[in-house]
């Protein structure tokens, strides 16, 4: 099967009533073992890559072997650059090779978040590639008051405005969620979901999805959610599953060995979260 766009997927998912997870990759392993389990479960997946990450690994590396990894996966996978803060990290994930990217100007004044993401979209369209913006500020899970303060969150008005002015493919929304670890548990605002869902004609995205309980997750996808960022959960169910399977007694210890014991809590993991964003059994 050949690699399929963030587009195209997430306007499957859409329509077929399932969320599809993102997850966030930092090295072959973590693109190699998602993909494994995508194709175990038979569901499409998002893999991304963090661009902060950069100095650890090359966009361009990851890219590569994520996008010919795409290329021979047995379901559709798609590849994506996330949060790029600048126009330039936008362009340079294009240029190096990333068939979607996210431009992220939600700490921006409103008109200037406009400005950026319409840069970026006129770039990307003509490379065929997908945008992802975000509007209202997704923080992080550390601060209560990104969390819970309506300030941050997406307006239904503005979200409908910045849509359409910016052409952008797809809109990561501020409803209570953040990044990392939360502080304490979120309450996803359902009401401002539905309304941004009925009121905007892409699909939305919603980061920090890690540690948000199963329920509000399950009800985001019937409520219409289509993409779901995972990243802090699945690095710590890499050290997790590291952490448990090493033998410290071990005297001429492998990693190699060690790594494909971990792979298998790790495909277990992944084929968690697309059972649990599939509430309504979608098979390809
Ligand atoms: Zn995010």
């Amino acid at each position: 099967m050949a690699i399929v766009s963030v587009k195209e997927i997430l306007e499957h998912a859409w329509g077929h009533k399932y969320g599809v997870p993102a997850i966030n990759v930092f090295n072959y392993e973590t693109v190699k073992w998602a993909i494994e389990a995508a194709e175990e479960e038979r569901l499409p997946i998002i893999i991304q890559f963090y661009p902060g990450f950069a100095e650890h690994i090359a966009l361009k590396y990851v890219a590569d072997f994520a996008v010919d990894m795409a290329k021979k996966a047995r379901v559709p996978v798609a590849v994506h650059l996330d949060h790029s803060p600048s126009y330039e990290i936008a362009v340079g994930g294009i240029r190096d090779g990333f068939p979607s990217v996210m431009v992220d100007g939600s700490v921006l004044p409103y008109e200037e978040n406009v400005e950026l993401t319409r840069a970026v979209v006129r770039v990307a369209e003509v490379f065929g590639v997908d945008v992802e913006a975000e509007l209202g500020h997704v923080g992080s899970g550390s601060s209560l008051d990104d969390i819970v303060n309506e300030k941050n969150y997406t307006s239904i008005e503005d979200a409908v405005d910045f849509t359409e002015r910016t052409g952008c493919g797809s809109l990561a929304i501020a409803v209570g969620n953040a990044h990392g670890v939360y502080i304490r548990e979120p309450r996803l605002d359902f009401d401002r979901i539905r309304a941004i869902r009925s009121a905007v004609k892409v699909p939305l995205v919603l980061h920090g999805c890690s540690d948000i309980p199963d329920d509000q997750l399950k009800e985001s996808v019937n409520l219409g959610l289509s993409k779901f960022n995972i990243a802090t959960e699945y690095d710590r169910a890499f050290y997790t599953a590291i952490a448990a399977r090493a033998d410290k007694t071990e005297q001429k210890g492998s990693f190699f060995r060690l790594q494909e014991e971990a792979a298998k809590d790790i495909r277990a993991f992944v084929a968690g979260k697309l059972r649990l964003l599939n509430p309504n059994g979608y098979a390809l």
